[in-house]
């Protein structure tokens, strides 16, 4: 059968969601969030109508471009989801519809996400972001806060925390972070267990270009994917 050749981005998009659906068994439990900062809308938009669902930016003033470019073209707006650091006087411009804020770090931060949640009538889903290795360049609370801050959140409206992000180190070899992995999801599997009131702990965001097929086997449920996907940046 003679296929029409396909553009190089939707061939790395077909590979990567089939290997991500592999790696993941079946049914698949994990997702596939394109990562796609600094690319072009044109890129966002031709993945989209592929079936890609869910896009993350780490910077509010793209995002906001973005969705505003989509909006101004009348197209179907996707799931957009913040990855990267969030300013506190930020969130009022995302608030209205952001799908999921991966990066949540400080009780400040998570305050201000709820307030602008109820100025918007809507429960914000947000993850933790965790240090685990302890990077000092890193964002993230450590280790040992897990649970004390899902505590803290978890009295707050309009936000719903969904669960624990991490972003590892860059590494020549993907099983250097395997234990980062490993450590974030025992994490998550206790904090799961506590139960704690007005939690829904089920997401664990890891894994990103370099190592997220052994993120997946260390049990994430979304892996933040760019470059492999949008070519190098
Ligand atoms: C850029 C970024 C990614 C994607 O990185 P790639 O290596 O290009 O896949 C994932 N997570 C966060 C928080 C990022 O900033």
């Amino acid at each position: 059968m003679y296929i029409e050749a396909e553009n190089e981005l939707l061939q790395r998009y077909h590979r990567l969601s089939q290997e991500v659906r592999q790696l993941s068994g079946r049914p698949s439990t994990v997702r596939l969030l394109a990562v796609s900062k600094t690319k072009p809308v044109q890129m966002i938009k031709e993945l989209f109508d592929c079936g890609q669902a869910a896009f993350g930016e780490n910077r509010v003033q793209e995002l906001r471009e973005k969705y505003r470019f989509f909006e101004e073209q009348g197209w179907t707006q996707p799931q957009w989801h913040l990855i990267g650091h969030l300013q506190r006087n930020k969130v009022k411009y995302i608030a209205p519809y952001i799908e999921l804020i991966h990066s949540v770090d400080s009780l400040d931060l998570a305050a201000e996400i709820s307030r602008q949640a109820l100025l918007y009538h809507r429960v914000i889903p947000i993850l933790i972001e965790v240090n685990v290795a302890q990077e000092d360049s890193k964002f993230g609370i450590t280790v040992d806060e897990v649970e004390s801050f899902v505590r803290a959140l978890a009295v707050l409206p309009g936000i719903c925390v969904k669960g624990l992000m991490t972003v590892a180190p860059f590494v020549d070899d993907p099983e250097e972070n395997r234990w980062i992995f490993r450590k974030l999801h025992e994490i998550f599997i206790d904090i799961q267990q506590k139960n704690i009131d007005n939690t829904c702990i089920c997401e664990l965001s890891m894994g990103m270009s370099n190592d997220y097929a052994v993120a997946i086997e260390e049990g994430a449920t979304i892996v933040r994917i760019g470059s492999s996907l949008f070519g190098s940046r």
